[in-house]
């Protein structure tokens, strides 16, 4: 899990200090760095749950280009911001402070490596905040061109098969990331384990209260005391390649863009 199974030819860090140096379409290559979390996910599901998601989603998308498409990728950013889930048995987070200086040191890196496209793919919704504001202070200080992908959030919205509940608070450990890893990682996961986590006082509106007109700071033991929002109960592998899936082709498709992007030319 740790290194790219499917795509090693385009794994960065197997390439040899010359072949780096010598990589053809440097001006045209996307560099990718995914970044997501080690924390809980509930009783049921791993602590690296959104790093294998975003590792599947990122190899199937790569699969899914022409083989000559010059992307490379790093190795994931596993330790992301998840200080929400502090106090949770298998979290491991790093203070926001760090976190920014890590992802705008490995983005000075990929300057200096002649790269010009730069690209993270996130798939933990508390890097969010953090890797947008970072991508604008790596552009000033390196000139790079740079993009953030965030999976399940904004690339990949997963639809259909969900309840209007799961819709609105089925932010983590539900039936959408259950589902993913019963579908690519199913030996980690506990069925057996696996909670119904909507918050039942919060049910009938339409939108969570810490997403409306008063934004006010919580942590995962302030609105989800067993560390899920969700009902895993009623996942599915079948809806887990679904989501899978329809990712990775969106995935592709702005691969495609981050390749072909010039400021000028851009149409969204
Ligand atoms: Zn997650």
């Amino acid at each position: 899990m740790l290194i790219f199974n499917k795509t090693q030819e385009r794994f960065l860090p197997y390439l040899t200090s010359r072949q780096v140096d010598q990589l053809p379409e440097k001006d045209k290559a996307v560099v990718i760095l995914p970044v997501a979390s080690i924390e809980q996910h509930g009783p049921h599901l791993p602590v690296f749950t959104d790093s294998i998601i975003v590792q599947e989603v990122l190899e199937r998308a790569l699969g899914n280009l022409p083989d000559d498409f010059p992307a490379w990728v790093l190795p994931i950013q596993s330790y992301g911001k998840s200080n929400e889930h502090t106090g949770f048995p298998g979290t491991f987070t790093l203070t926001s402070e760090t976190f920014i200086k890590v992802l705008k040191e490995i983005g000075a890196n990929v300057a200096r490596n002649g790269f010009k496209r730069f690209v993270f793919i996130n798939g933990h919704g508390g890097n969010t905040e953090i890797i947008d504001f970072v991508i604008r202070d790596i552009r000033q200080q390196t000139d790079l061109m740079v993009f953030a992908l965030h999976v399940g959030l904004r690339v990949g919205v997963p639809t259909g098969g969900l309840s209007e509940a799961e819709m609105t608070y089925g932010i983590h450990a539900g039936d959408v990331e259950t589902s993913m890893l019963l579908k690519c990682s199913p030996e980690y996961v506990k069925p057996e384990w696996a909670p119904n986590g909507l918050p039942s006082h919060l049910q009938g509106m339409k939108t969570p209260p810490f997403m409306g007109a008063l934004n006010y700071a919580w942590l995962t033991r302030d609105i989800a005391p067993i560390g899920v929002l969700g009902n895993a109960t009623t996942a599915d592998p079948e809806r887990g390649e679904k989501y899978l899936s329809n990712a990775a082709s969106e995935v592709a498709g702005l691969l495609i863009k981050v390749k072909e992007f010039e400021f000028e030319k851009w149409q969204a």
